[in-house]
């Protein structure tokens, strides 16, 4: 028996004791599928924002920073295949969740002429505290799958989080944006100078981390900044 057919048989025993199924609805993934079923895939709320220049994403982050674009991947609701699905990326280690979610935004965006001049992906940072306790960031896994479908490059060195923000509901929108601006910095200057930045995060509610994010990117010379979320809250 050749070295493939052993691969295969083992592969075909494994799924058959373990077979992977779909994220969604719990039903068993066929060949060619991957995280979601087919039927699963259909119900996506997806918004189509990346073909829209006006869109909900970009009018609850305008006037609050200068950017090129901004899109959303789908709509976030209370109890939505969205929320789910972020819900497993997040909190139950399901890492193939981001990279696949990543890699749907990518598509979308790999033929759009704004998307088309981004020079670098950048990922919202985790505060290091946040990141040991998952284990992994997951903006970033979204910004790979983008990366790999548009081919562009991903850097996640470029913007970091020096600490923890905590909820600032009882604050100002001024307090809340000083609290969250000195929580962001750019240790590389010149790795970001002149260059198209596509700011990348998993869900968009308020916008208060993605503009101080925005906001330390452009305190460097030349930068433009462009943002994609996986989800919108609507
Ligand atoms: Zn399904």
């Amino acid at each position: 028996m050749s070295h493939n057919t052993w691969y295969q048989l083992s592969r075909g025993l494994f799924y058959l004791f373990f077979p992977r199924l779909c994220v969604a609805c719990s039903s068993t993934l066929r060949t060619g599928e991957r995280v979601l079923c087919l039927s699963c895939v259909t119900q996506l709320p997806e918004t189509d924002y990346h073909s829209l220049p006006e869109n909900d994403t970009v009018m609850r982050l305008a006037g609050r920073f200068p950017f090129v674009q901004a899109t959303s991947y789908g709509y976030f609701t209370h109890d939505g295949l969205l929320q789910h699905l972020l819900h497993q990326l997040k909190y139950a280690n399901n890492q193939e969740v981001g990279l696949y979610l990543g890699s749907r935004l990518g598509t979308a965006l790999k033929n759009t002429d704004w998307a088309q001049d981004i020079d670098l992906i950048v990922p919202v940072p985790l505060h290091r505290s946040r990141m040991h306790e998952r284990g992994y960031n997951q903006s970033l896994l979204i910004a790979q799958g983008m990366g790999k479908m548009m081919q562009k490059p991903v850097r996640a060195d470029l913007l970091i989080r020096n600490r923890q923000t905590r909820s600032q509901t009882k604050k100002t929108r001024a307090e809340r944006l000083k609290n969250m601006e000195a929580a962001f910095c750019v240790p590389l200057p010149d790795a970001i100078s002149g260059k198209h930045i596509l700011l990348v995060d998993d869900v968009l509610t308020t916008g208060a981390t993605i503009e101080a994010c925005a906001l330390a990117l452009l305190t460097i010379k030349d930068v433009r900044v462009s943002v994609a979320t996986i989800g919108i809250a609507v």
